[in-house]
């Protein structure tokens, strides 16, 4: 089967690193077609996966985006979709990864006559996105013949928003277990390089942006222990430099600037996460599933998790993980600080949930669910 993936950005988020997972099986008989050229066309190079970027220009619709600015971007698009259409042709489905994608790869499908299968990575709700894009996504969304939601909660506030269920399969990213075996060397001299040495170091692991929580991170920390340490590893992926300005404004005010340290966007996460004592996630509005928490589980460490969206569905308060309200800071200081105190309680459930998100979220189980849609979508269309 030859597959025509669509992505809208350059820049690897946790859609496009999930895309590559994707897509790898089929690398010789796909293509992955970017918007927007950037770091994701050079991951996707090192994978050996074809990828092609379509356009030069940015497409100017953003998720709080008005129904007239984004009928205004239609013009941009032109060019584009004629290119994206002449494209598919040449293959048997259309893998739509992003909203953006959607909608073009939508109309491509129409033109091209070739199946739309959407993988839906958000939660199309008021938190994240506005009435306009909500109702576009969906009426779109619903034109494909699968949509393969990245959680129950992305499926059901799709289906909330007026998606058909029908149509709707849940499937969670896959890992790659052994990625994330890092041998104590090189724990020992990351931690080193943080200089880290005797700190308790809570890592948290996320573009920076207001819904991703930092601030509620940096907040909980003037309740911790002295000895209770972090690092921000992320950056601003899509212009949220105000924010970043307010976390440095936060930093200073309260006093942390020997305990908190913004390392920007890393490509070594696991070596990252391995360094750290504790990662957290601290999503204010419902995360659709939080890679960063199950790669937390794969490197071995304990991660306490906001508990909202698909979080909920990767952890078991005191089972595999801990869970805190969003947005509360005092909860969160709470439960980093029994983490460092019950280290050996924390160290027995982190074991746990290692060996149970090994198995969860194994790469080629999760792949060959997807190889299963897509060929029972096939046939469907041959007869
Ligand atoms: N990530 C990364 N470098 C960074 C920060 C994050 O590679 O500096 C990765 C992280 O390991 C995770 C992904 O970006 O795999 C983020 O995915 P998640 O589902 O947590 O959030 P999203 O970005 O999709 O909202």
């Amino acid at each position: 089967m030859k597959i025509l993936f669509l992505d809208q950005s350059g820049k690897p988020g946790g859609a496009e690193l999930c895309l590559i997972d994707i897509a790898k099986p089929y690398r010789d008989n796909c293509l992955v077609g970017l918007f927007a050229d950037g770091d994701f066309r050079t991951l996707l190079e090192k994978n050996h996966i074809p990828v092609q970027v379509l356009s030069t220009k940015s497409i100017q619709v953003r998720k709080e985006s008005s129904f007239a600015q984004g009928l205004a971007s239609l013009g941009q698009l032109l060019p584009l979709l004629a290119k994206v259409v002449q494209t598919a042709r040449k293959y048997d489905l259309i893998y739509a990864n992003t909203q953006k994608a959607l909608v073009v790869g939508a109309i491509a499908s129409f033109l091209s006559d070739r199946p739309l299968v959407y993988h839906l990575h958000d939660i199309l709700s008021p938190e994240h996105f506005s009435q306009t894009n909500r109702r576009i996504a969906v009426t779109v969304a619903n034109r494909a013949s699968l949509v393969i939601a990245n959680s129950q909660a992305s499926k059901t506030a799709f289906i909330e928003a007026g998606g058909r269920a029908n149509i709707t399969a849940v499937v969670y990213n896959g890992f790659d277990s052994k990625n994330y075996q890092i041998d104590e060397s090189m724990i020992h001299q990351t931690r080193q390089e943080l200089g880290q040495e005797g700190k308790f170091l809570v890592g948290h692991f996320s573009r920076l942006a207001p819904w991703k929580g930092q601030h509620i991170l940096i907040e909980a920390l003037r309740q911790c222990p002295q000895e209770v340490t972090a690092v921000l590893v992320g950056d601003a992926l899509f212009g949220e430099q105000e924010y970043v300005q307010k976390l440095h404004q936060q930093i200073v005010t309260l006093g942390l600037e020997n305990r908190v340290k913004f390392l920007g966007f890393r490509s070594d996460i696991p070596q990252l996460m391995s360094a750290c004592d504790l990662i957290v996630h601290t999503s204010t509005a419902a995360e659709p599933f939080g890679r960063v928490i199950v790669e937390a589980m794969l490197c071995g460490k304990p991660v306490i998790a906001a508990k909202a969206g698909g979080a909920v569905e990767l952890v078991e308060h005191g089972v595999n993980g801990f869970l805190v309200t969003p947005g509360e800071s005092q909860e969160l200081a709470q439960v980093i600080s029994t983490c460092l105190q019950e280290s050996s309680k924390t160290a027995k459930i982190a074991s746990h949930a290692r060996t149970t998100a090994s198995q969860r979220f194994d790469v080629t189980n999760i792949n060959q669910q997807i190889a299963e849609l897509l060929a029972k979508l096939h046939q469907r269309v041959r007869q």
